[in-house]
């Protein structure tokens, strides 16, 4: 049976280290500062958003909520993120996706400064990713690279698979995989005999958006397995894109859902924004 890597344990352990982070900044008379911008009603949204500002608060971040209507127009939203831009004591900007369809999310992420991206998302931190170098990293992915090394595995030399490759999760896991000096293989809807694949992962990471994806068959022994899938059943359950009973029995380390990557989106939210904040006091 694998050991489970606790993401709640290991997203705390995060967010008491940015609160002291926070703590030093504050003591030199610097309070971070992230804003929040929701768009519209949608319930799911309105949770996330609840969530990074209880995230703040515990951390000693203070948070800036924009709460706008659904028929915000888009230059309205523009002005808003201007304005945000222009505001030294604001250090990252935060918009809650998806947006309004009559909002161009594009249009709207470019509008943010790179050194207020604390989602990572815009093209030249993704740039600065892709070339090592990125301050600023998708959240996400950044929290699965959190998860495998605080586990103590040490992803050096390892073959790694990254099953999925969206521009919010596959891509960006697999560049940080690069940087951390692994094998990286990524695998997508086009992916001929994508078991085999799997099966030479030594470290193998689920981004496909489909319940149960990976089944026992498709790992070795002693694998580490990150299941960032996040699927609601028809039964209302949470499930990952990983059969977590069937794989469970083979991996060496896996991570549950809920409890695994699910919190880590949020802290590494948290540190982005105490980096933020010091890059752009020159601390
Ligand atoms: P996406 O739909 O944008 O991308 C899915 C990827 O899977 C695509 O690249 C596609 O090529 C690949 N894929 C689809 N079907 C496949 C198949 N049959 N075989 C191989 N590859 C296939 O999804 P996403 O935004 O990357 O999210 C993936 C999952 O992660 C979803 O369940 C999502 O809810 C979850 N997610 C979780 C977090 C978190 O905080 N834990 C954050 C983002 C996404």
């Amino acid at each position: 049976m694998a050991n489970i890597i606790d993401g709640k344990l290991i997203s705390t352990e995060i967010k008491d280290e940015v609160k002291a982070k926070a703590d030093e900044l504050k003591a030199k008379g610097i309070e971070p500062c992230l804003a929040v911008v929701l768009v519209g009603e949608d319930p799911a949204s309105q949770v996330y958003v609840r969530n990074k500002k209880r995230a703040c608060e515990y951390c000693g971040i203070k948070s800036l909520s924009y709460e706008l209507k659904e028929d915000t127009t888009e230059e309205e939203l523009l002005a808003l993120i201007d304005k945000l831009n222009a505001d030294k004591d604001c250090n990252g900007i935060l918009v809650q996706l998806p947006l309004p369809k009559h909002i161009d999310e594009n249009k709207i992420l470019l509008r943010i400064l790179p050194e207020k991206d604390v989602d990572g998302f815009h093209p030249y931190n993704v740039g600065l990713l892709s070339i090592g170098n990125a301050d600023l990293k998708a959240c996400t992915p950044a929290g699965c690279i959190e998860l495998i090394k605080r586990s103590g595995v040490d992803i050096t030399g390892k073959r790694c698979v990254v099953v999925g490759r969206s521009n919010i999760v596959g891509k960006p896991v697999g560049m940080l995989l690069l940087s951390e000096n692994g094998t990286v293989t990524t695998c997508h809807s086009r992916t001929k005999d994508i078991a085999e694949v799997c099966r030479q992962a030594e470290i193998l990471v689920a981004a496909v958006g489909i319940p149960k994806f990976i089944k026992g068959d498709m790992v070795s022994e002693g694998v580490t397995v990150i299941d960032v899938g996040i699927n609601r059943l028809e039964n209302g359950k949470l499930c990952g894109d990983v059969d977590f009973e069937e794989v469970s029995e083979k991996a060496a380390y896996i991570t549950p859902v809920p409890g695994g990557v699910g919190p880590m989106t949020i802290a590494m939210l948290m540190n982005n924004c105490v980096i933020a904040c010091k890059k752009q006091n020159n601390i």
